[in-house]
């Protein structure tokens, strides 16, 4: 079961937390497909009873307060509504027209009230391939890159849940003549991301250890980080991006629990040379694979132009959040940490239309005729990832 968390309203309700539920997680459910368990009802009629919390937290607009309660009551939650829903003669059955709403009537919301926003560059086929384009002459990789886990910290006002328009930014970007222009970007472009929404705090001053860090993850949602080229390739050097990215994010409005992920582990690239200490993992049971096998891909206008997978990323979950921590830097619930592009080694395994088509030069035919380098006004492009029968939530973007 995927069991994913969203915040949703339907008529003149308030936001609060539900669990999407299929058909398949419910067999005794009579709707045609998803539906939305809604949490603070059944919290209010005692089905949470017995766990050490307050179903008041299922009536607020963010997952932030059920979020920091910790994993452990994230786990008996999960594992209290697995139960429900699969014994026989389920007590969700008589309380059906209660406690369940189709999807079609929910109106989603953005899911956590974001505290931070950290884009890391953990795909190393991306970072490869934006070294060749923007960088020609030397190794595409730049000298730190196989040491740490490099990143930006982004902008989390205008980070939005899937269904929100997208607006063109206007901005400055370097024109053919060798100078500065102002306009609307030329070169609008996504990156398929997937989003750590982490749920518990850590202590300023103090390091989160390696084998510790996957414990800060309370569950990914996909991640489309917009981009506007032209804008980030005349003002991204020295400090890196900025307005070429900070007009928009967009993350799923279902968080799926971290937890759901554990079947699917998967080792990843042999990390040579070896990193320094402390972003190696070390105790007995965490040796275990640190990556995990999620199938992604990338639809414009309903037309898949990627497919790639999760276990391209060079740096683990588990090494960001020890790097970002390792020098007293806090974590604080609600964050989020991006992991960067994710692309595989070949053509139409990219997750950026400038890798796709290769800044430009080799434009994507789509089946209506057209084709395309960057996004037209009008373009829809949704992100989807899978891993088994675990379903991330899509995320969908409109450009206006
Ligand atoms: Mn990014």
């Amino acid at each position: 079961m995927t069991l994913p968390y969203g915040i949703f309203s339907y008529g003149i309700s308030s936001p609060r937390v539900g669990v999407l539920v299929t058909r398949n997680d419910f067999p005794g459910n009579a709707f045609p497909d998803q539906a939305i368990l809604d949490l603070e009802v059944i919290g209010l009629l005692g089905h949470f009873d017995g766990l050490p919390l307050d179903p008041a937290v299922f009536a607020k607009p963010i997952l932030n307060d059920f979020m920091a309660l910790g994993k452990p009551i994230w786990t008996a939650v999960r594992q209290r509504l697995i139960d429900l829903l699969s014994q026989p003669d389920s007590p969700l059955e008589a309380i059906r027209e209660q406690a369940f709403i189709h999807q079609s009537r929910a109106t989603m919301h953005l899911p956590v009230r974001v505290g931070d926003y950290t884009d890391f560059y953990a795909g190393i086929e991306h970072a490869r391939n934006v070294g060749k384009m923007f960088r020609p002459d030397g190794d595409p990789l730049l000298p730190n890159y196989r040491h740490m886990p490099i990143a930006y910290h982004g902008r989390a006002s205008s980070i939005v849940v899937s269904g929100t328009p997208i607006r063109r930014p206007s901005g400055q970007s370097l024109g053919a003549d060798g100078q500065p222009q102002f306009g609307p970007s030329k070169s609008l472009d996504i990156e398929l991301e997937l989003g750590l929404i982490i749920g518990q705090k850590s202590t300023l001053g103090e390091p989160v250890s390696i084998d510790k860090a996957e414990d800060y993850i309370f569950g990914i949602v996909l991640f489309n980080d917009w981009s506007a080229r032209d804008i980030q390739r005349w003002e991204y050097q020295p400090l890196g991006p900025f307005l070429g990215k900070n007009f928009g994010s967009s993350i799923s409005a279902w968080v799926v629990p971290f937890e759901a992920f554990e079947p699917f582990r998967v080792t990843g690239e042999t990390q040579e040379p070896t990193p320094l200490p402390y972003l190696q993992q070390t105790s007995a049971d965490l040796t275990r694979p640190a990556h995990f096998d999620i199938n992604l891909e990338v639809e414009l206008n309903g037309s898949v132009v990627s497919q790639t997978n999760a276990r391209h990323l060079y740096w683990s979950f588990a090494q960001m959040i020890a790097h970002h921590t390792v020098n007293g830097c806090n974590l604080c619930v609600g964050d989020i940490l991006a992991t960067g592009t994710i692309s595989g080694p070949e053509p139409g395994t990219y997750g950026s239309f400038l890798e796709l088509t290769w800044s430009g030069k080799n434009p994507i035919s789509l089946p209506d005729g057209t084709s395309r380098t960057f996004l037209q006004d009008g373009d829809v492009v949704t992100l989807r990832g899978r891993a088994g029968d675990v379903e991330l939530g899509e995320v969908s973007g409109k450009i206006v």
